[in-house]
């Protein structure tokens, strides 16, 4: 499938996962900027020093730090993309459209006091980005990655206080976006709550009606 999708909802609505699961079962490749600026900061390069006060504040990263990833990773890849994470906000959405075509923007729906408790508890592979939950998707071995044996960690961005700020930011900013995409037609909102392989197969669904 040579989509490129655009993932929303807000952090925690479960973007990462879904995603991962979209790559290893349909084949797309995944650009989660997130992820790129996580490795950037632990690589220490100008770019992840520039990055980090943004991200552990639970602000956005300007725009131009962000663009750069993209442009350079939009490069090198051919077939299907979920860009996960990205844009976060209207002129990120326009920059990515003088790039490339969007095929698709999902809309992850889930009730905001379901939100905190999600991400507090999220513990993520330090070696190949992979999500868990300590109780709602908990690794076989506590502190191990199913996928890889890496170790678990949790990010420092994920405490109540810098939660609450990123949902703030995500209102503000990020949220305006499912407006944007729905007015080109592309928009498709998933209840985005309940059993993760069932919100999975309400995805292929609707990836398979494009
Ligand atoms: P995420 O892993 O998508 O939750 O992103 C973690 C943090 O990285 C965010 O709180 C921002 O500080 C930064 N970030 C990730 N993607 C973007 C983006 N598209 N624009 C600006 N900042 C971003």
């Amino acid at each position: 499938m040579d989509l490129k999708i655009v993932i929303l909802g807000p952090p925690g609505s479960g973007k990462g996962t879904q995603t991962e699961r979209l790559c290893a079962e349909l084949g797309f490749t995944k650009i989660s900027t997130g992820d790129l600026l996580r490795e950037a900061v632990r690589a220490g390069t100008p770019l992840g020093i520039k990055a980090k006060g943004f991200m552990d504040a639970g602000k956005l990263t300007p725009n131009d730090l962000v663009m750069e990833l993209i442009r350079e990773k939009l490069k090198n890849i051919k077939g299907g993309v979920i860009l996960d994470g990205f844009p976060r906000n209207l002129e990120q959405a326009e920059m990515l459209d003088k790039i490339t075509k969007v095929d698709m923007a999902i809309d992850l729906v889930v009730n905001e006091d379901k939100l905190v408790k999600r991400l507090t508890m999220r513990r993520i592979c330090k070696d190949c980005n992979s999500v868990f939950h300590l109780e709602f998707n908990p690794p076989k071995a506590a502190g191990k990655c199913d996928k890889c044996g890496g170790e678990l960690y949790q990010r420092s961005d994920d405490t109540e206080k810098t939660v609450r700020e990123r949902l703030r930011v995500y209102k503000e900013s990020t949220l305006p976006l499912t407006e944007y995409y729905a007015k080109k037609g592309i928009l498709k909102r998933i209840e985005g709550e309940g059993d993760i392989s069932e919100i999975y197969r309400r995805i292929v669904k609707a990836i398979n009606a494009k």
